[in-house]
């Protein structure tokens, strides 16, 4: 049997997850596509408890948890409310914020809505794997004022962000693939050409401006081409797909969060708007991959993830 779909619109969502049960019977066709089976006695009969968001089996009365290793894991939020906050943060363009979230689902504390989208974003941490390819524009911008209410801000308070797109040919003209973005600390070329390593596949054609900064490229094996207005190009036609990715993070930070984000937590952030674009094509698909049913993804910490740990690849 297959994995069950992905809820394609609202009111598709609404009858897919109109009670505890029903929620419940998702978790468990994602977690077994094949039915049910006891890890203890391999019974294949079992009982819902929705009550423990777990399943007891009819042969030894084990019950297994379905929540385990998802972000769901250990809540005492029922499972509706899970399914709605992985709804909205995956298919909403602007994102959620917490005080959002928390209207959204009538919660009595700000901290809930708050603690639920951390465990959420944890999922959209996980790093992709797959690099970028064919031809890919690269630059660097400066984000927002992070030290907010600081009369003496210069540049050196923004947060410098260098980011990666992929240039898709259409018909007529280009468009935009996936995108990367990476909080570094200066934008010194030693991390700027470990961006582009870990960022591209080698052979691909990497555009940038006319920086000195990436002269290096060829040198790593990389194809390098310069779009400036030096060269006679104009303008908006400089790097123009990330440039409208920096426009739309840009507007998205400080838009959702008010532009109160702490270069702490801006990589996180970073990571949140990267998948979102990345899955704007796919967002019901999104929703499997936030609530951590999508793939047999091992449960990780945010601070694992900033060590490097390796995590599974996504399935998309
Ligand atoms: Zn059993």
């Amino acid at each position: 049997m297959p994995k069950p779909g992905y809820p394609r619109s609202i009111m598709e969502f609404t009858r897919q997850f109109a009670t505890e049960e029903q929620c419940l019977d998702y978790l468990v066709r994602c977690r077994w596509p094949d039915g049910f089976r006891c890890r203890r006695c391999g019974g294949e009969k079992s009982w819902p408890r929705p009550d423990r968001k777990a399943m007891r089996c009819a042969g030894c009365d084990l019950i297994t948890t379905v929540t385990a290793g998802t972000a769901m894991h250990r809540s005492r939020l029922p499972l509706k409310s899970w399914m709605w906050a992985a709804y909205l943060v995956a298919t909403d363009k602007r994102g959620v914020s917490a005080l959002g979230l928390q209207r959204q689902l009538g919660l009595t504390r700000y901290e809930t809505a708050y603690q639920m989208l951390q465990k959420l974003r944890t999922a959209m941490v996980a790093p992709e794997r797959t690099q970028l390819s064919g031809v890919v524009e690269i630059d660097e911008t400066l984000i927002g004022a992070p030290f907010r209410g600081r009369k003496d801000r210069t540049a050196s308070d923004k947060a410098v962000v260098v980011g990666a797109v992929e240039v898709l040919p259409t018909k007529k003209s280009t468009q935009p693939g996936r995108i990367r973005l990476r909080h570094v600390a200066t934008s010194s070329k030693p991390r700027l050409m470990a961006f582009v390593k870990d960022s591209v596949e080698r052979g691909a054609l990497v555009i940038t401006d006319g920086h000195e900064t990436y002269d290096e490229v060829e040198k790593l094996g990389y194809e390098h081409g310069i779009e400036s207005t030096t060269m006679g190009e104009a303008q908006e036609n400089v790097l123009k797909h990330l440039h409208m990715v920096f426009s739309n993070l840009k507007t998205w930070i400080e838009g959702t969060h008010h532009g109160g984000v702490s270069k702490k937590h801006l990589q996180r952030y970073l990571d949140e708007f990267t998948f979102r674009f990345n899955r704007r094509h796919t967002p019901q698909a999104a929703f499997q991959t936030i609530l951590g049913i999508a793939a047999k993804m091992p449960p990780h910490t945010y601070e694992q993830v900033y060590a490097g740990e390796p995590a599974a690849p996504l399935p998309f």
